[in-house]
């Protein structure tokens, strides 16, 4: 068997919140009950939405929280010739796309499960008169041929069809960045990821990436998808539904919540050295049949 490989990729748009411990917490455990690596990526591509000192203080949490990961830091904003790389071996798939949000919307074509309307083909056979390339866009197989299943080790089966629930979608965006979906999947094929822990609130994108890892020819790691943490009014906790800032003045309290969270019991532990020995363990008797 492959040596496990794990990682947490945020996105650098504030500093670590509840629910991104969460997801921090699950993809650490998951690494250590392997006895594997645990890799950090910080997501900064969409350099739009990147928040400036965001990183650093993500960086620092984790180590304050005793997650220290186990390679040097990976930053996408400095690796985009992988990214053009990839794009460019997958061109005989890709077209250019000169829709607006806007027409997509008016489509009505149908709406996917993550919210996003179906991209309904308009430029697939080459862009209207008059229209110009605003984003690249990803050739998905016909109905019968675009179903994509795979096992989530928390979820169980899941399935979704690239073509009815998602479309041709979107590699190089309007603003020229590379999509989250492309470099995700370059980076967890370079990175040799065998193991994706996540929020299950990138369910939705699982299978554009292992289209994806097939096209490129790139290994599917397994998945694990844990639940995500939501406000009162059942939103995913981020910085604009706000997510409250962790105490690291209070770091075990911070984590027994993350953890009774993910369904692991706490019990009285006196350092952040004594929690991660009985979560780790707790994880890993609740995995011990995978
Ligand atoms: N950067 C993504 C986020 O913070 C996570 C990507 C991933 O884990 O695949 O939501």
């Amino acid at each position: 068997m492959t040596a496990y490989v794990g990682r947490f990729a945020p996105s650098p748009t504030g500093p670590l919140h509840r629910g991104s411990l969460v997801a921090a917490m699950a993809s650490y455990l998951d690494a250590k009950a392997s006895h594997g690596r645990w890799l950090v990526r910080i997501e900064d591509i969409d350099e739009a939405r990147t928040m400036p000192g965001a990183a650093e203080a993500i960086l620092q949490c984790l180590l304050a929280l005793g997650m220290q990961w186990d390679e040097e830091v990976v930053w996408q904003s400095r690796r985009k010739p992988l990214y053009e790389a990839a794009f460019q071996r997958l061109a005989p798939y890709v077209y250019p796309c000169g829709c607006t949000r806007r027409e997509i919307a008016d489509s009505r074509i149908g709406i996917g499960p993550d919210g996003a309307a179906v991209y309904p083909g308009t430029c697939r056979t080459g862009l209207a008169p008059g229209k110009a390339a605003r984003a690249y866009r990803l050739r998905v197989p016909d109905p019968a041929m675009a179903q994509i299943t795979f096992e989530d080790r928390w979820i169980g089966r899941v399935s979704q069809n690239l073509a009815t629930e998602v479309g041709d979608f979107v590699l190089k965006r309007a603003d020229g960045f590379w999509a989250y979906q492309l470099a995700v999947v370059v980076d967890d094929g370079d990175q040799g990821v065998t193991d994706v822990v996540r929020g299950a609130d990138l369910l939705d994108s699982t299978p554009r990436q292992i289209y994806l890892q097939r096209l490129l020819g790139l290994p599917t790691p397994r998945y694990l998808h844990v639940p995500v943490l939501t406000n009162a009014a059942g939103e995913k906790l981020s910085k604009q539904t706000g997510a409250q800032a962790l105490d690291l003045a209070r770091p075990l309290e911070e984590l027994n919540a993350a953890a009774r969270f993910l369904g692991l019991r706490s019990d009285q532990v006196q350092s952040v050295e004594g929690f991660w020995k009985q979560a780790v363990a707790a994880w890993a008797a609740r995995f011990a049949d995978q």
